[in-house]
């Protein structure tokens, strides 16, 4: 069975990471892919080392004309939206004492905002379709909060609410619409770079020391695609083995 074959997925935060490695394994298996991160050139790397069915737009997610703007790329070069991925994110984890607000908005802005900008342009379309697929990248710090996650979870924890808000509503209108909440643990990106605080980022580096390959979290989001339309696979939590937070 392959139900991945010929989607139009948009993804966003396409150009490392969990995005880019999501990106190889859908197109392996088929997919039309439409991609969407601030960093053009890299973006430009990855359709030329994939080089067919595959388009890229300069997105900044904290721009809703810009998320529009990759929706309809979509609908111009491929005529439709099956799958979009939420998955830009960012997590400068910092202690609350430390009163990091331009980190605390970078992240509301793009963790949460950026999701609901994502679902707003998307939903017309797929109602219309009468079938589409929304997955939101959550975290385990969407599940748990530690000293120092407070904002970050906080994000993590509305992406996770907001996902099941729209599946409930969508399940009540019967649009076929299916949702995925995706919660990776320690997972080898550039995640973690951006963490200023000195002293989270030591503690995060012995927590990442175990970190797994993104590769993990692609399956994952490839099975939920892959299952028959009238499955919804509607949450993942996917840590290192190791990992006991
Ligand atoms: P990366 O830092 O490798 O990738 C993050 C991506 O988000 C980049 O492609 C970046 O692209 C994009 N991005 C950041 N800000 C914006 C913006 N304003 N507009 C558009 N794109 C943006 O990290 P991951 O691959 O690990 O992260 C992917 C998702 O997975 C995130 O939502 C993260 O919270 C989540 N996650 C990751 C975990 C991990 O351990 N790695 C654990 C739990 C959750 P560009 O800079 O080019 O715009």
């Amino acid at each position: 069975m392959n139900n991945v074959k010929d989607k139009v997925v948009v993804i966003t935060g396409a150009s490392s990471g969990i995005g880019e490695e999501t990106v190889s394994l859908l197109s392996e298996n088929g997919a039309k892919l439409v991609l969407g991160a601030r960093r053009l050139d890299r973006l430009e790397k990855i359709q030329q080392k994939i080089g067919h069915n595959v388009s890229i737009k300069k997105t900044d997610v904290t721009q809703p004309d810009e998320v529009n703007a990759l929706i309809e790329t979509a609908y111009n070069d491929f005529g439709r939206v099956d799958v979009l991925i939420n998955n830009a994110g960012l997590m400068p984890q910092s202690f609350l004492e430390k009163n990091k607000q331009d980190e605390w908005n970078q992240m509301i802005d793009v963790n949460i905002k950026g999701v609901l900008y994502g679902i707003g342009a998307v939903l017309p379309y797929m109602r219309k379709q009468k079938s589409g697929h929304i997955i939101n990248l959550a975290s385990v710090a969407g599940h748990v909060v530690f000293p120092g996650s407070a904002v970050y979870s906080g994000t993590k924890y509305a992406v996770r609410a907001i996902t099941e808000g729209l599946r409930q509503e969508e399940a009540a209108v019967g649009s076929n619409i299916r949702t995925t909440i995706l919660s990776p643990g320690a997972i080898d990106t550039e995640l973690t770079d951006h963490i200023s605080d000195k002293e989270m980022k030591q503690g995060i580096d012995e927590v990442y020391k175990d970190a797994i390959k993104p590769d993990a979290i692609a399956r994952a989001i490839n099975y939920a695609i892959n299952e028959p339309e009238e499955s919804s696979v509607n949450e993942f939590i996917i840590r290192p083995s190791s990992q006991n937070l």
